[in-house]
């Protein structure tokens, strides 16, 4: 029988995490494969991993990973990853704003051949119209900028297969935009739709500080447009500056200059100095970027690992063999 494994990154959610196993496991029951459940605990500081303890004694399909310290969801989410053996891998937050019953379908069209299975929320219930405006806003950004289409309204939540997971483990980039790799690798995709829940309980750990952090990784992983936006915003704004001096020249030479430039002196500099920092805050966010990745540090520590008890462990580049 072919064999899925469920991965959930975990972050404070011992609200959510009990209520989660049980829609979970009445979905798995149902499913024809052999199935296993990752949590993968990133983290967290409250009771997260004594609840996924708790969950592992009492199903033995369940394994649980718990990461060193806070490394964010796209770290949980390639640590889970990196621990599948299986031939296909359900990626799925564990608030149940992914609604666990949308599983089936995702198998249906892998079982039909395709690789990488997202679902598209055809709603967002439980969000403010912000919240719906700056996601939209995103999105077109990214499609009109980078090189791969990011699907429209996709979160995390998938199902991947055995090569798309072999394929994502290549790509060992510290800066994770998970949505854009999973987009990058390539292979046959396809979306299914559903209704995106509001949280159950909790909440969101995205305000909007951290997701306008997230649009900035976005795009600065996937696409290179914005230096160029430097280029050419600073070419243009040279020789708008050329064209004005030269006006300032020949006026002078031919009245006389009666009145010192000061206002003309001032929006030139002003101007020019603007658009300096502009480029020079595109090029700190590249090189910053550029920085982080030629450390090649890990991209996640792994403090305890319990895989499900029917399997073996598997030594990623973050859990060396003793
Ligand atoms: N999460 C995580 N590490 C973090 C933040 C979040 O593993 O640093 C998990 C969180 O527990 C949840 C999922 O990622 O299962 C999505 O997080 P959240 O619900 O806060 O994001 P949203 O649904 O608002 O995009
Ligand atoms: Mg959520």
């Amino acid at each position: 029988m072919p064999r899925l494994t469920v991965v959930v990154p975990a972050y404070n959610e011992s609200a959510v995490l009990t209520t989660f196993h049980e829609r979970l496991s009445s979905v798995l029951d149902q499913l024809p494969l052999t199935c296993d459940v990752l949590y993968v605990d990133d983290g967290s500081r409250d009771d997260t991993w004594a609840i996924m303890q708790s969950l592992a004694v009492a199903d033995p399909r369940v394994g649980t990973l718990k990461l060193s310290r806070n490394f964010g969801k796209e770290a949980a989410l390639t640590a889970g990853l990196d621990h599948v053996d299986a031939d296909a891998a359900v990626v799925i937050d564990a608030d149940l704003q992914d609604p666990p019953e949308v599983i089936p379908q995702l198998v249906e069209q892998w079982q039909a051949g395709y690789d990488v299975v997202y679902a598209t929320r055809s709603g967002r219930a439980g969000e403010t119209g912000l919240k719906r405006f700056t996601a939209a806003a995103f999105y077109r950004t990214m499609e009109a900028l980078s090189e791969v289409a990011v699907p429209r309204d996709t979160g995390d939540f998938r199902l991947l297969s055995r090569r798309a997971l072999n394929a994502l483990s290549q790509l060992r980039e510290r800066q994770r935009f998970m949505k854009g790799l999973f987009a990058w690798i390539g292979y046959r995709q396809t979306a299914v739709k559903y209704m995106r829940d509001p949280r159950l309980a909790g909440k969101t750990k995205w305000n909007y500080w951290r997701l306008t952090q997230f649009a900035i990784e976005g795009i600065t992983s996937f696409s290179s447009a914005p230096l160029k936006l430097a280029t050419w915003t600073g070419s243009a704004a040279s020789v708008l500056a050329f064209l004005f001096g030269l006006k300032v020249l020949l006026k002078a030479l031919w009245r006389g200059d009666p009145v010192p430039g000061y206002p003309s002196l001032m929006v030139v500099i002003l101007f020019l100095g603007g658009i300096q920092l502009l480029a020079l805050g595109v090029i700190g966010e590249y090189l910053g970027r550029n920085y982080n990745e030629t450390k090649q540090r890990p991209l996640y520590f792994i403090e305890e690992e319990h895989l499900p008890t029917a399997r073996t462990p598997i030594h990623t580049e973050a859990t060396p063999r003793r």
